[in-house]
């Protein structure tokens, strides 16, 4: 999955040098992507959410290309009634061709009155002349003799219906804005029943999402994909990524003008997301040497925070270990039990179906072999890996006995999110508590996004597996 960051190209703190510094830091951070919003009239309706100064997305996109080097360029989103299709066509295509082949149009019809009023363009008519703009702009394209730029993809922004059936007929993309996952899997199913309906293929999903990093889980409904711990997050990105999305792009713009003055309060968030994803490895240097430049405040970019390379191993091991569960017909979880110095001492699968015990769970034996073979000490420092959180039963053992940390790879949540998916929907006979309710004060990772989807396809194969044997 590509990961990008919406810029902010507005508000009294941008300017040239801290335009600059946002792309070194997003490129410098590994992201795929940069996008930045239009507005060409600053009317007081715009004003009130994007004060002046406000940077025009062609002419600052162009300087961006000039001083990045690989990172994909992007609006999100271009109002396309704003200008005539044949600019749209030709500034896109120029700087397209300029940036080497950059650049991604994500677009929308707009909703600033006051500001339509400015361009002279009737605000009631803004949904129909997208439409046509938007094909006025791909028969242009199709000149390759003049605009030299194939289809550059066109990514269609907003929420309502209208838009999704105009990404359907328009869009490589369809590139909902700012949302609840509960809102985002209901849309996905009517994006589907669109595309069946006009007998259309399904646009890719592009999302974008806001990114609000807080110290504590946020719990409420209402809460939007992007908000909550980097946990909630990550498995935020996960769920989008299981759902589709081959993109999702980062809003680390609160609603604050001020922000912009202190961007570093949004770089640090994303250093953290950054710090968090498996980065293909050239681009992790990059990431130090960015922070050095710019020593961000407090940053835990550093890796051994996160998930380090030997928790990785463990964790891959666990998914191992649950592989041959379900290939003895055992539900898919497996865990480790590894000691203070980072030497494996126990380890084990589930045998729920092959024993006909429901209690054999990996993490529940890993507990009681605890407690026979170890000293209290021994324990209290050991860490045990696990492929799924523990369910209430075995984190109360790992309670009891007295163990130390735990790191799972997918949470209970995710599990039964997939069940869900799966059409498994019988409750299990003990309420599903999260380990830290269980067990209030026991220091808790996971999940890890990067593994995530493995325990997700083995979960599936388990279900194949139970019903073929039915
Ligand atoms: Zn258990």
């Amino acid at each position: 999955m590509r990961v990008g960051v919406n810029v902010p190209n507005f508000g009294p703190g941008t300017n040239p040098d801290s335009l600059a510094r946002w792309a070194e830091v997003v490129e410098g951070l590994g992201f795929d992507l940069l996008m930045v919003s239009d507005h060409l009239a600053v009317t007081s309706d715009v004003a009130e959410q994007y004060p002046a100064p406000f940077y025009e997305p062609f002419t600052t996109l162009a300087w961006l290309a000039g001083i990045t080097t690989r990172i994909t360029l992007g609006t999100t989103v271009l109002i396309v009634p704003y200008r005539h299709p044949l600019l749209i066509a030709r500034m896109a295509a120029n700087l397209h061709q300029l940036s080497g082949g950059r650049l991604i149009l994500g677009v929308g019809t707009g909703w600033a009155r006051q500001e339509f009023e400015a361009l002279g363009v009737p605000f009631q008519r803004r949904g129909e002349l997208t439409d046509d703009h938007i094909r006025a702009v791909r028969a242009a394209w199709d000149n390759d003799a003049d605009y030299r730029c194939g289809q550059i993809p066109i990514w269609v922004g907003g929420n309502s219906d209208v838009a999704l059936r105009r990404a359907v007929r328009l869009g490589a993309a369809w590139h909902p804005l700012r949302f609840t996952m509960p809102w985002f899997r209901d849309a996905v199913d009517r994006l589907r029943a669109i595309a069946a309906e006009l007998q259309l293929p399904v646009p890719d999903l592009a999302p974008r999402i806001v990114l609000r990093l807080a110290e504590k889980p946020i719990d409420h409904p209402e809460r939007r994909a992007g908000e909550g711990t980097i946990g909630q997050i990550l498995d935020d990105i996960e769920q989008l990524s299981l759902l589709g999305a081959g993109t999702v792009l980062l809003d680390p713009y609160n609603g604050d003008p001020n922000e912009t003055l202190r961007p570093e309060a949004a770089w640090q968030a994303l250093a953290t997301v950054a710090a968090h994803r498996a980065w293909p490895t050239p681009y992790r240097d990059g990431i130090a040497v960015t922070l050095d430049n710019h020593d961000l405040p407090g940053s835990d970019v550093d890796r051994a925070a996160a998930f380090s390379e030997a928790d990785l191993q463990h964790l891959r091991r666990c998914v191992e270990l649950a592989t041959e569960a379900v290939d003895a017909g055992d539900w898919p979880f497996g865990s480790v039990l590894v000691d203070a110095d980072g030497k494996v001492l126990a380890e084990e699968r589930n045998r729920e179906s092959t024993t006909g015990d429901a209690t054999r769970h990996p993490e529940f034996e890993l507990a009681r072999w605890a407690a026979t073979n170890l000293s209290p000490e021994e324990r209290a420092t050991a860490t045990v890996y696990t492929s799924g959180e523990h369910c209430p039963m075995c984190a109360a053992a790992h309670g009891w006995v007295g163990l130390g940390r735990i790191v799972y790879v997918s949470s209970s949540e995710q599990a039964q999110g997939w069940l869900a998916e799966m059409g498994v929907t019988a409750s299990p006979p003990v309420r599903p508590l999260s380990i830290r309710d269980v067990v209030p004060d026991l220091e808790v990772a996971g999940p890890v996004p990067e593994l995530a989807g493995q325990v997700r396809a083995l979960h599936r194969r388990f279900r194949t597996g139970t019903s073929a044997a039915n």
